[in-house]
C-alpha cells in the first residue's frame, strides 16, 4: 500500500468495490466519500451543467435535489404516487410531454427508491430512451433491493448511488458506492472523485515519453471525494452481513403488516406498480396516520410515541417546501401528493436487532397514541 505510490489507494478499496459490484450484479462500482458527493459527481459525469435541468422526487432528502445545483444546473420535481410514495410514472410522462413542447427537457431524472421500495424502473427507462435523458437512481435506501428479479443498480439506470451513512442499510461511517454498467462513465467518476488526476498514459495530453515515474496530469476539475481504505474494509465486512440484515428487516416488516392491520393507518406498499414486482430493502417502515373520527392527528401521535421513548422520525419534509427552495420560486401546493403523504407520515422503529418484544411494545403504544 505504501510502496504503490502517493495517489494510489490501498487494496481494501478495490476489494470492496468488486464485492459490491458482484452482489448488485453490475460491472462497475466506484467508492465515494458519501452519497451527497456521489450524486454530485454522478450528475457531472452524466452531463448536468448550466442551462440544464435535473428532475427528482420531492419526497426525499435534500441531497437528491442539491446535487443538480452543485453542477450549476436547475432543479425541478415530479410528484409521487400516493401508494408507493415514489416518483409517479404517469406524472413523469405528463411532465415530459409538456417539457418537450416547451423545449425544456431534463438532462437527468433522479428517481429515489424511498424507504427501500424500488421505483417502477422499466417504464422510467422507456421514457429515458424516448426523451433522451439520463436515469440516475438515488439508491441511498436500497442497498440489496431488487426490481423484477434484478438487483437495484444493475440494469435500468445509467448510474446508481448508494449511501453508507450510519442510518442506512450498511455503513462505513460515511461512504457511498456509485454503480454503472458503463466503463467510460465509471472512469469519469474515478477521475472526478480524485482531483481529475490521471497517471494512465492513454488519458494524458502528453505525446512523447513519460518524463518520469512521478509524472501525472490533471485533465479535468475533480474533487477529493474518495472513500478511505479503512471505510472500505468496514464496508466489505458489512456487505457479508447484508443478507442477514435484509432477512431480519423483511421479517419485522411482515410482522408489522400483520400487527397493524385494521388500524386507521396506511401501510407501506409491497410492489412498485400493479405490473412489477420488487424486494424492498426495508430501510424504513413508514405508516400514514388516517386522522379523523376518533383518530388523533399526526403531530399528537408522534409526540405520544416520542414521550413513550419510541424512536420515531418523519421522512421527508417535501424538498420544495424548504425555505431555500421557496426562495428559488417553489411553493407549497405544487406537489400535492408528496405534501399529503408528509402530513400523515411517521417512520416507526425498524432495524435488524429490533426484538419481537420491542416491536410488540411499539405496536401497543401506537394503538394508544392513535386514540383522539
Ligand atoms: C442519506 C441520503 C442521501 C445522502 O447520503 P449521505 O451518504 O449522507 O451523503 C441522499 N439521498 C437520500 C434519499 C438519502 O436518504
Amino acid at each position: 500500500m505504501l510502496t504503490s505510490g502517493w495517489l494510489t489507494q490501498g487494496p481494501a478499496g478495490p476489494r470492496f468495490e468488486k464485492a459490491f459490484a458482484q452482489r448488485h450484479g453490475v460491472a462497475h462500482a466506484v467508492g465515494v466519500s458519501n452519497a451527497t458527493s456521489g450524486l454530485h459527481i454522478a450528475c457531472l459525469a452524466l452531463g448536468a451543467g448550466p442551462g440544464q435541468v435535473v428532475w427528482t422526487s420531492p419526497n426525499s432528502f435534500v441531497a437528491s435535489a442539491n446535487c443538480a445545483l452543485y453542477c450549476g444546473a436547475g432543479v425541478d420535481f415530479v410528484d409521487i404516487d400516493p401508494v408507493t410514495r415514489n416518483m409517479s410514472v404517469p406524472a413523469l410522462a405528463a411532465k415530459l410531454e409538456q417539457a418537450e413542447r416547451d423545449g425544456q427537457l431534463p438532462v437527468i431524472v433522479i428517481p429515489v427508491h424511498f424507504a427501500g421500495l424500488p421505483c417502477d424502473l422499466a417504464p422510467m427507462r422507456a421514457l429515458a430512451d424516448r426523451y433522451g435523458f439520463k436515469l440516475l437512481e438515488d439508491a441511498s435506501h436500497a442497498v440489496g433491493a431488487s426490481y423484477d428479479g434484478q438487483p437495484i443498480g444493475s440494469r435500468y439506470a445509467d448510474a446508481s448511488v448508494f449511501s453508507f451513512h450510519p442510518v442506512k442499510i450498511i455503513t462505513t461511517g460515511e461512504g457511498c458506492m456509485v454503480t454503472t454498467q458503463d466503463a467510460a462513465l465509471a472512469r469519469r467518476l474515478q477521475l472526478l472523485r480524485s482531483h481529475g488526476i490521471t497517471r494512465t498514459p492513454g488519458e494524458m495530453t502528453l505525446d512523447g515519453p513519460m518524463p518520469g515515474p512521478w509524472y501525472y496530469e490533471q485533465t479535468t476539475l475533480g474533487f477529493n471525494h474518495r472513500l478511505t481504505d479503512i471505510q472500505s474494509a468496514l464496508g466489505y465486512s458489512q456487505l457479508q452481513r447484508l443478507d442477514s440484515f435484509q432477512a431480519a428487516r423483511e421479517r419485522l416488516a411482515d410482522r408489522y403488516d400483520r400487527l397493524l392491520a385494521g388500524l386507521p393507518l396506511k401501510l407501506p406498499a409491497r410492489a412498485p406498480s400493479a405490473s412489477a414486482t420488487a424486494r424492498s430493502s426495508w430501510h424504513l417502515y413508514v405508516i400514514e396516520v388516517l386522522s379523523g373520527d376518533g383518530v388523533a392527528d399526526r403531530a399528537t401521535v408522534f409526540q405520544r410515541l416520542w414521550d413513550a421513548n419510541i424512536a420515531v422520525n418523519v421522512h421527508y419534509i417535501p424538498i420544495h417546501t424548504q425555505p431555500y427552495y421557496r426562495a428559488r420560486g417553489f411553493r407549497p401546493g405544487q406537489f400535492p401528493a408528496a405534501e399529503a403523504y408528509y402530513a400523515g407520515a411517521i417512520s416507526i422503529p425498524l432495524f435488524p436487532t429490533l426484538t419481537d418484544e420491542q416491536q410488540d411494545c411499539v405496536v401497543a403504544e401506537l394503538k394508544k397514541a392513535l386514540q383522539a
